[in-house]
């Protein structure tokens, strides 16, 4: 049996200090560029053949640690036989570490499903709040209506193709190190539907597939957060041979809102007062969700104030109830004034006494609830 003596880290492309999942990504990665029933490069198969070695070696930690001490005549050494494995079994292996069918080798023509579809949907603040219903336009492919996508110009039908018997498959039985093997592949005459077209359809070339142009109606749920993406299933572009269609992704971009700053459910916001009003207690408008709204404030209002507004916040996405209103009061002092307003402020300030100003206990513990 031949060993490659090349260095198994080099030929993963990986450093000494690799973890188990570098050696396995790196691994999945090269199989699916060199297996033989993919690579059309000459020396796809022996590259394969070494990059299954490495994988074989560096993936069991008792054999990985023997080649870290002593290279390739350890491996050798403790009566490691690299290279015991058919392609076969690599296969199963795939599937049960992987959970999918690497090699397309389960027997059966694939199917392939549908790509996916992106779309990105911009909302304001206020809908992301309520929920809302988008009109969303994209390009799709779409089953060729005309043929019923198989294809064929209506009125013939393809043909059962004559090189894989329509089974959509060819095996091809070859020699190699391991010994004697069967490969499959997808039959190169019809593409792996078994099916030829000898008169392709005029409306979508014999691709059984055309591009139309959709709009789907996307429901927004309220709560949505920036950068969320809402799934609808089976709305992508079709897939091949009667594949399944894939799936739309629409992103949801929401807009940032100049009155509010959200917080996960909680939004933030600020009302402007001036002295006189923060002084001698006020209504304000107060800017929400829903529109303006009244807000009384007393007398003695101070900057840093934070009056909470429950429930005025966002709905929360997929459950009850909704946040907070958080509103910071900011009290705007004057920066131009006149000489006759000077004249009233300082006489003011002369009938200041240290009871004017008293010092509101609690004003700490309300600034710290706006961070809660
Ligand atoms: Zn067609
Ligand atoms: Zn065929």
């Amino acid at each position: 049996m031949a060993t490659t003596e090349r260095d198994y880290y080099e030929l993963l492309g990986l450093s000494r200090r690799a973890s188990d999942q570098d050696i396995k990504s790196a691994f999945r990665k090269l199989a699916r560029e060199l297996h033989p029933d993919v690579s059309e490069a000459p020396d796809a198969e022996e590259r394969f053949r070494e990059v299954a070695e490495a994988y074989q070696v560096l993936s069991n930690s008792e054999t990985r640690e023997l080649y870290d001490r002593y290279g390739h005549a350890g491996l050798k050494g403790g009566g490691f036989t690299p290279g015991s494995f058919d392609f076969g079994n690599l296969s199963d292996i795939f599937s049960a570490f992987f959970g999918d069918d690497l090699f397309g080798m389960g027997g059966r023509t694939r199917r392939a499903r549908g790509a996916d579809i992106a779309a990105v949907v911009e909302i304001e603040l206020a809908e992301a709040a309520r929920g809302v219903t988008r009109d969303i336009p994209f390009q799709v492919s779409v089953t060729c209506d005309r043929c019923n996508g198989n294809g064929a110009e209506p009125g013939t039908s393809p043909i059962t193709c004559p090189a894989c018997g329509g089974g959509g498959r060819v095996q091809q039985v070859s020699r190699s190190v391991f010994g004697e093997f069967v490969r499959t592949s997808s039959c190169p005459q019809c593409g792996g539907s078994g099916n030829l077209v000898t008169t392709p359809c005029t409306e979508c070339d014999g691709s059984g597939r055309k591009v139309a142009a959709r709009r789907l109606d996307v429901t927004i749920p309220a709560g949505i957060h920036d950068g969320q993406q809402i799934r609808i299933s089976g709305e992508g572009h079709a897939g091949q041979l009667g594949g399944r269609s894939g799936d739309v992704y629409v992103r949801v971009r929401v807009h940032p809102d100049p009155r509010f700053v959200r917080d996960g459910d909680d939004i933030f916001s600020t009302v402007h007062l001036n002295i006189v009003e923060a002084a001698l207690g006020t209504q304000a408008n107060v800017e929400t969700l829903e529109g303006p709204i009244e807000i009384e404030f007393p007398p003695g209002t101070q900057p840093g104030e934070v009056r909470v507004l429950r429930g005025r916040g966002m709905p929360v996405l997929n459950g009850f109830g909704r946040g907070d209103q958080r509103v910071l009061v900011n009290v705007s002092v004057p920066r131009q004034i006149s000489d006759e307003q000077r004249q009233l402020l300082e006489e003011f300030e002369r009938l200041s006494t240290h009871e004017t100003y008293k010092k509101d206990e609690s004003f700490f513990d309300k600034l710290k609830s706006v961070f809660r």
